[in-house]
């Protein structure tokens, strides 16, 4: 008979396992399904994110940064160090073990919240039907009074640049490196592209950034974009814009395998070669095989699974969640979003704010944004204030010898409601959460400047640039007015 469950849901990444652990809280008795398996062939929780995405890329620009810093950042400060070295296979078996403490993590949150988690893959077969094919190919159905489908992403491939996991590698491969390459292309200039170029760049590669696009970052504040753009080729990223790939051909030199890869921008073809190169030109969503046709759960052209502003996809008890779904391909959107399914399930009210959904690129300095960009403000008409205030003019920053980038703040010019905020510096990310906070509250630019700030911090940009953005800061933050 078939095993019977409140909620089964599909995928352990930052949605299913969420999802998972809210409905289990709720009082409903869930199951969550999970394919991926580790190296050893053994069952791990928490998606992309936690195996190839967002931790083990955060553990490496750690430890990448940590070797920038006592290689060329600490003589300023009077610290003598000899010679810097790197231990590639140590610093990628830290990561390894990072991750492997966080993916156990989930499974004890799931035996601690009695989610039934269970090895295979998942297939929704039937409005209330789900079928488990076990790695050894036994298929299991389980009754599902609802279902959330949080199947996630997976890299884009483009044909000029076929992945091999040895010389052409895709995220995935860009973490396991054993060497450091001495010439590394990276193929797309986006939020994944910035932060593997940046480790790889710390650790010695010289790395060649081609970008298709004219715009450097478009989907972030110009301001900052160009600033951003400054401190990282300041860095050594040579980024190139304009430039679309357009082939590669395999090769050696020295007895060594290189790629070849070719070109185009504004001068016509180029050829560059490299000992590594990275394809991060973005993901897609992974549905192909996670739904039965039958069902009537309707895709999008590009494969994303249609769902409403509440996770509702078109056949009602079944929901989808996460990168499967529109919306940025982020973390923190998909758990939101695993939250609200659950406690919408619970009765609750709950719904995800998908205009706070705050973005960061973990490079050094980081880059954060949140809410409505100047040029949007512009599109749109609105009058805006704009303050600013530079991390150089911050005395915690200073202090910290880590006084690169700048905030910006975005008001509303008849309410003064703060509109945005976009920053590049030390510890943005941080940063930012103190506006989306603000912003989720509706606070004006007024309500932060008459906040206090605890002296000295990093924090007291924030409090400065909402100064400044009403024409009163104390030290040299900037107003504009529109
Ligand atoms: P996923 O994390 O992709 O999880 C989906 C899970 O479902 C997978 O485990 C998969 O095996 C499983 N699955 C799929 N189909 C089935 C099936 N049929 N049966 C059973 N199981 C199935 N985001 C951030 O917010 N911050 C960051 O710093 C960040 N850094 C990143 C760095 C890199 C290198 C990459 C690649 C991504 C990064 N991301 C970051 C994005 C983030 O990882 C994703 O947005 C997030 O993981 C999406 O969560 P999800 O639950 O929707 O899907
Ligand atoms: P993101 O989607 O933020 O991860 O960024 C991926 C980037 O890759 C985008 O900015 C794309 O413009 C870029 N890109 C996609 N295809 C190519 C290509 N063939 N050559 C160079 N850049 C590309």
């Amino acid at each position: 008979m078939a095993k019977e469950y409140d909620v089964v849901v599909i995928g352990s990444g930052p949605a299913g396992y969420v999802a998972a652990i809210r409905c289990a809280q709720l009082g409903f008795k869930t199951a969550c399904i999970e394919k991926w398996l580790d190296k050893d062939d053994k069952t791990v929780y928490g998606g992309t994110c936690l195996n190839v995405g967002c931790i083990p890329s955060k553990a490496l620009l750690d430890t990448s940064h940590k070797f920038a810093e006592a290689q060329h950042g600490l003589e300023s400060q009077g610290i003598k160090v000899g010679k810097v070295s790197i231990d590639v296979p140590a610093m990628i078996e830290r990561k390894a073990k990072v991750v492997t403490q966080l993916t156990g993590g989930i499974k004890g949150l799931f035996t601690a919240n009695k989610v039934d988690g269970m090895a295979g893959t998942g297939k929704v077969t039937g409005k209330n039907q789900v079928t488990l094919t076990t790695h050894d190919g036994k298929e299991e159905q389980l009754q599902a009074r609802n279902i959330i489908i949080a199947c996630g992403s997976v890299p884009i491939e483009i044909p000029p640049t076929p992945i091999d996991q040895e010389t052409i590698v895709d995220s995935t491969g860009a973490l396991e490196f054993q060497e450091v390459p001495k010439r590394l292309g990276v193929i797309g200039a986006g939020v994944i592209g910035l932060e593997l170029g940046s480790v790889w760049s710390r650790l010695g590669s010289e790395v060649t950034v081609l970008e298709a696009l004219d715009d450097f970052l478009p989907m972030v504040d110009r301001q900052i974009a160009k600033e951003s753009a400054k401190i990282f080729s300041k860095q050594g990223l040579d980024i190139k814009l304009g430039a679309r790939v357009t082939g590669s051909k395999a090769g050696t030199q020295a007895k060594k395998p290189v790629v070849k890869v070719q070109y185009s921008d504004a001068d016509g073809e180029q050829e560059a070669t490299f000992d590594k190169l990275i394809v991060a030109v973005g993901r897609k969503p992974y549905t192909s095989n996670v739904l039965d046709s039958s069902v009537g759960v309707e895709l999008d052209e590009r494969g994303f699974i249609k769902v409403n502003e509440y996770c509702e996809t078109s056949v009602p008890g079944i929901f989808a969640a996460g990168d499967a779904v529109r919306g940025p391909m982020l973390a923190h959107k998909g758990m939101e979003e695993g939250v609200m399914v659950a406690e919408r399930l619970a009765g609750k009210k709950t719904q995800v704010n998908y205009d706070l959904i705050p973005s960061v690129i973990y490079t050094h300095p980081e880059v954060a944004w949140v809410g409505k960009t100047e040029e949007q403000l512009k599109e749109a008409g609105t009058d805006y204030n704009v303050g600013t205030f530079p991390f150089v003019a911050n005395g915690r920053a200073l202090a910290a010898n880590d006084a690169e980038g700048m905030i910006k703040l975005l008001a509303d010019a008849k309410t003064d409601r703060i509109l945005g905020c976009h920053i590049v510096g030390p510890s943005a990310a941080d940063l930012l959460q103190q506006m989306v906070i603000a912003m989720e509250f509706s606070a004006s630019a007024e309500d932060i400047g008459l906040t206090m700030f605890a002296h000295p911090t990093l924090s007291e940009g924030v409090h400065e640039a909402a100064l400044a953005a009403n024409g009163h800061a104390i030290h040299i933050g900037n107003r504009k007015k529109r």
